[in-house]
């Protein structure tokens, strides 16, 4: 089955708002087993919309299209989709009544112009919207079928998942189409493909490596008949790969690096503080976006005055003979941290995010710290990474996680990989 997805709305054209809807869509379409040929922006224009509907309407199966489905003028999805099926639109009376009580019930009278949010066409059915007033149309005509869903990504999202996914999956019903994303960290892009290199030409399932923020992923993606097929053809090939990154990888799919390592900490029974400075509490935060992560998390230190840091336990020397941007710094931040909170580990950042003048060392400086108060031993990881505040701090915090994990696995800082 051959889709087109079609975002509606001028606010996408002038940059104003980004096009989530359609990624979401693009994203779910392969395990439908559907493929998804063009998508398009098209601005709130009736002509152009209804011109590049037809377009799609003559070469394709499937047409889902997000936006222009409110009261107002220049919403004119309702109305291109009515030319392009040359139908007249009909208030329909259940759907007014419903629209009617949906204002009631928030104290107000229903504005005449969201009328047209009752319409439908002779091959039109409406479909519900819970969390807003204008319900979507489920268009077949001629062997073909068109969605038009709402804009708002949460109304959007929500009849995508209770109403339309599951009326493709039975319209699509032939090969489904899973994939599954093993996370590695510390090894090049260029490595992992390397290392894969005797798998990559596998073509059912296909693999593909790519870069991430955390990391590079490798994605193993099968074609089969149904769910449970495609799964068994991916799980060799899993084991395999696994076996060739051996400890690099350290998730997969949804997995976040911050819980991963969390969970490491938890299997343990341990506990770890943190000491920030360029990074002003970003560590932290990834470690706490899994839920219950005060089992083994104790807290941790801002301290981007040089004071604070030896205030909180940073001898005064290291300040003095290394600066504050060092190694060493790092891993008595580290050190710091763990004794101050009676935590098991410490990681610590330390860096130069962006452009300074003042600063004499260069943007994007960073040296991350790691504490284990068993041993009594610190380590550290050094790099440079010139691409901007933000992404300098990102990658600070993964590194620091790649640290812990290191040293929770026992192996070296600066360790590359250690098959399986
Ligand atoms: P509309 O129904 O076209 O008036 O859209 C209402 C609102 O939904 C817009 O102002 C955006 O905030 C949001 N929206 C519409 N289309 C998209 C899209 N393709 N991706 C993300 N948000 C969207
Ligand atoms: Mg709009």
């Amino acid at each position: 089955m051959k889709a087109e997805v079609f975002a509606i709305g001028t606010e996408i054209l002038i940059g104003d708002i980004l096009d989530t809807n359609s990624h979401f869509i693009a994203r779910r379409l392969p395990a439908l087993g559907i493929d998804c040929y063009f998508t398009h922006q098209v601005g709130d224009n009736l002509e152009r919309l209804t011109g590049e509907l037809r377009r799609a309407w003559e070469r394709s199966d499937l047409l889902l299209l997000t936006g222009g489905l409110g009261p107002t003028e220049d919403d004119v999805t309702r109305e291109a989709v009515a030319a392009l099926v040359d139908e007249q639109p009909v208030v329909d009376p259940e759907l007014e009544h419903t629209l009617r009580g949906f204002f009631a019930g928030r104290g107000y009278a229903m504005p005449e112009r969201n009328v047209k949010q009752a319409w439908l066409l002779p091959s039109t059915r409406a479909i519900p919207n819970p969390r807003g007033t204008a319900p979507g149309w489920w268009v077949e005509k001629d062997g073909r079928v068109l969605v038009a869903m709402p804009g708002p990504p949460a109304e959007f999202t929500f009849m995508w998942e209770q109403e339309v996914e599951p009326r493709l999956a039975r319209l699509a019903g032939g090969a489904v189409i899973v994939s599954r994303t093993l996370k590695t960290i510390g090894v090049g892009e260029g490595t992992v493909d390397e290392m894969l290199s005797p798998l990559l030409k596998s073509t059912n399932p296909t693999i593909g490596v790519y870069a991430k923020q955390d990391g590079v992923h490798a994605r193993i993606t099968a074609k089969a008949a149904t769910r449970d097929d495609a799964t068994a053809l991916i799980a060799p090939l899993e084991a395999e790969v696994r076996r060739i990154l051996g400890t690099a990888v350290w998730g997969a799919d949804d997995d976040t690096l911050g819980k991963a390592v969390g969970g490491m900490l938890r299997d343990r029974g341990m506990t770890l503080a943190t000491m920030e400075s360029c990074t002003a509490g970003l560590l932290g935060a990834t470690i706490t976006e899994t839920p219950r992560s005060s089992d083994y998390y104790r807290g941790g230190f801002i301290s981007y005055w040089t004071e604070l840091k030896k205030r909180w336990g940073v001898p005064a020397q290291v300040v003095e003979q290394h600066g504050v941007v060092s190694a060493e710094c790092a891993e008595a931040m580290a050190r710091a941290a763990a004794l101050a909170t009676d935590a098991d580990f410490g990681l610590s950042v330390t860096c130069v995010a962006g452009l300074d003048p003042q600063e004499e060392k260069p943007p994007g400086t960073v040296h991350v710290g790691c504490y284990d108060r068993a041993t009594d031993r610190a380590s550290h990881i050094s790099f440079r990474f010139n691409q901007g505040r933000h992404a300098v701090r990102e990658r600070a915090v993964t590194v620091g996680l790649l640290l812990l994990r290191r040293t929770l696995l026992g192996e070296q800082p600066g360790q590359v990989i250690r098959s399986g």
